[in-house]
């Protein structure tokens, strides 16, 4: 029993997730033994998600969005993965298609050895975190399924220790804004996006409908700290919980100023890419957003969130709009996080997932293996 346990340590490459495992969880694994050794197959497919409505953002509107999809078969057991390429992130078909050609896992007969297998994947070319993420992604639920377990637990978070997930209210006309409002009631907590003329008028707007908790995105958008300051002030009366990225995010020395004096909490996303950049927001912001398609999946977005809460930061959990495949992957982090935002799945009418829920306005992480999805299309 032993010796299979530090066997498994060793080969896994999963030491962190393996030191939560229950006993049961072991002997999962160790019918891994009688499993046939044979090389990892790889696929994916370009896909495009149709949104139910226009998406607007100060430079263009759209209907659809880009993602490609992608499967990781072993011994039979395949693994479900997503990358979402919103056009403004660079990534589209054609670069995705491009990279993920170029996967070739067949060189390797061990999933678990996830470590080698991943750093594989990101040494093939820079960039190109989306299509990253999905074959992070997608590894990450084969070897649950595997395991016969929901990552959550995996990484040993409890379950139902997620919050609210936030839903989000686009900058509109007044009577459109109220009417989105009314009809988002299912909702604890929403999210606005600031850093235009008329911010105010849309928190007031929303507020002659609501008083549920907002939460408010600037995207980089106020440029002088001392009216950035002015603004949260306006803000925390009206029952505001946190800014996310009110400023730009080269203005570290700004944005740490307005941390130390803001009476809300100040969260990094554009800020924060990859695992590095925890340590530059610590002291500069008072928490971060994670997305999935900015870590290049789950693997580093679960180093990002345990750095985070070593250094006793605010951690939300984020997405692109995508489908119940990758929101689901990071409904797993939820259980430790803050404040979610993983409305993606619900903005579009063609998904071909079912996992992660919303009931009562809360994140119900699912407790399939592994990323806990059904295909449904
Ligand atoms: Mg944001």
């Amino acid at each position: 029993m032993k010796r299979n346990r530090r066997d498994f340590l060793k080969t896994s490459g999963l030491a962190i997730g393996a030191a939560s495992l229950s006993p049961s969880n072991l002997f999962a694994h160790q019918n891994m033994n009688h499993m046939k050794s044979s090389p990892l197959k790889f696929r994916f497919k370009p896909y495009t998600l149709q949104l139910k409505n226009v998406f607007t953002i100060a430079t263009s509107s759209r209907t659809t969005t880009p993602v490609v999809l992608t499967e990781i078969e072993y011994d039979g057991v395949v693994g479900y993965g997503e990358g979402s390429m919103p056009p403004y992130l660079g990534e589209s078909h054609e670069t995705a298609t491009a990279f993920l050609s170029k996967v070739d896992l067949s060189r390797f007969d061990n999933p678990f050895n996830m470590e080698a297998i991943l750093d594989y994947v990101d040494e093939i070319a820079p960039g190109n975190k989306a299509a990253k993420a999905a074959v992070d992604i997608a590894l990450h639920d084969l070897v649950g399924r595997i395991m016969g377990q929901p990552w959550f637990r995996i990484w040993g978070y409890p379950k139902d220790t997620t919050p609210n997930t936030s839903f989000t209210i686009g900058i509109d006309e007044p009577d459109v804004v109220r009417q989105k409002t009314r009809e988002a009631s299912e909702f604890k907590i929403l999210k606005v996006k600031l850093g235009r003329e008329n911010d105010k008028e849309m928190i007031e707007t929303i507020r002659s409908v609501t008083d549920v908790p907002l939460c408010v995105d600037v995207n980089q958008g106020w440029k002088d700290k001392s009216k950035a300051l002015e603004e949260i002030e306006w803000l925390k009366e009206r029952g505001i919980v946190f800014v996310e990225q009110p400023m730009p995010k080269e203005q570290i020395d700004d944005m740490a100023w307005l941390t130390e004096n803001s009476p809300l909490p100040t969260i990094a996303d554009e800020a924060l890419q990859g695992v590095d950049d925890v340590v530059k927001a610590r002291g500069v912001y008072s928490g971060i957003n994670i997305k999935l398609m900015k870590s290049k999946g789950m693997r580093q977005a679960h180093t990002m969130l345990e750095m985070a809460r070593a250094f006793g930061m605010r951690v939300m959990v984020g997405c692109m709009t995508e489908t119940s495949c990758a929101i689901s992957a990071a409904s797993h982090l939820a259980p430790m996080c803050d404040w979610a935002d993983l409305d993606g799945a619900l903005l579009i009418s063609n998904d071909v997932f079912e996992g992660m829920r919303v009931i009562d306005g809360k994140v119900v992480v699912p407790e399939r293996p592994g990323i806990g999805v059904k295909k449904i299309g």
